[in-house]
């Protein structure tokens, strides 16, 4: 999955240090990151590459801690405030689905997810007045009453629905993406992941489950999402499907050695169904 990048090591912990020269500033327009030109690896611009351009006092005054990944520690700097090397350009974060190296895709697309959270946070949504960092915690503070803002994380579930040696596939209905999923949706206010799952399920495909059972969990910056992975089994032996237009193409109950899936390493989705294909679940 796209989170799994051992040996390297990531640690998120908010500790705002000071950069140094052969840290990385993550720099994003949108939906794209600065990355180096003609690289076949991905490589972001060091503070000591950006030093070539930029006034120490822009460069190392206008940035953000975002986290730590071995020894590099990895900051956002704001487009707008700088002057971009020649040697870089941008890159669109979904291509870093399946950048090499990993943990460096890794860090783009969750820098990219932080950076959102920060840009859409510069006032208060209560009072319209501007916010400021909390020095001890990745928290943004307004200014004037108080408000405190915490990073924008939305749970939701992935279902491997089975019956038998049958799992429940299907295709959404709007986005870019047409291939094979499993049923899925967000939490609501007010319920358990564990009633989001029944609930997805009765609401895409009009069934209900039974022996619900965690499998793993997947940060998904892509949509701001923590995905809780489950498997469940149909309850009743009635695999008739009512599906719900709006949400999904099609759902389809395939047996386990005729799935239509291959591995990919990226998602939790894609892991779930080569889990079952495999007979490891
Ligand atoms: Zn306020």
């Amino acid at each position: 999955m796209i989170q799994e990048i051992a040996p390297h090591k990531f640690r998120n912990e908010y500790r705002p240090v000071p950069p140094k020269s052969q840290d990385f500033m993550l720099i994003y327009e949108g939906r794209k990151v600065l990355v180096r030109k003609d690289s076949a690896e991905i490589v972001f611009p060091t503070f000591q590459d950006l030093e070539q351009c930029n006034p120490s006092e822009t460069l190392y005054q206008k940035y953000t801690y975002l986290f730590e990944i071995d020894e590099i520690h990895f900051y956002r700097g704001e487009s707008r405030s700088l002057n971009l090397p020649e040697e870089y350009e941008w890159a669109d974060v979904q291509l870093f689905r399946t950048g090499s190296p990993k943990y460096l895709a890794f860090a783009a697309v969750t820098g990219w997810q932080m950076n959102r959270w920060y840009e859409t946070h510069q006032f208060c949504g209560r009072c319209g007045k501007p916010m400021v960092h909390d020095s001890k915690e990745r928290m943004m503070r307004c200014t004037e009453c108080g408000l405190m803002e915490f990073p924008k994380i939305c749970p939701a579930v992935i279902v491997g629905l089975t019956h038998g040696n049958k799992i429940l596939m299907t295709k959404y209905a709007r986005g870019e993406h047409k291939r094979y999923a499993l049923v899925a949706g967000y939490a609501e206010t007010g319920e358990t992941i564990e009633e989001a799952v029944a609930r997805e399920v009765m609401e895409e495909v009009g069934l209900k489950v039974k022996n619900l059972r965690y499998y793993k969990s997947q940060p998904w910056s892509y949509s701001d999402s923590l995905l809780f992975g489950f498997f469940c089994e149909l309850d009743g032996d009635d695999e008739t499907v009512t599906l719900d237009q709006n949400e999904l193409a099609v759902a389809e109950w395939f047996e386990r050695e005729e799935m239509p899936v291959e591995a990919n390493d990226i998602s939790l989705t894609n892991e779930m169904m080569m889990a079952f294909k495999n007979g490891l679940v």
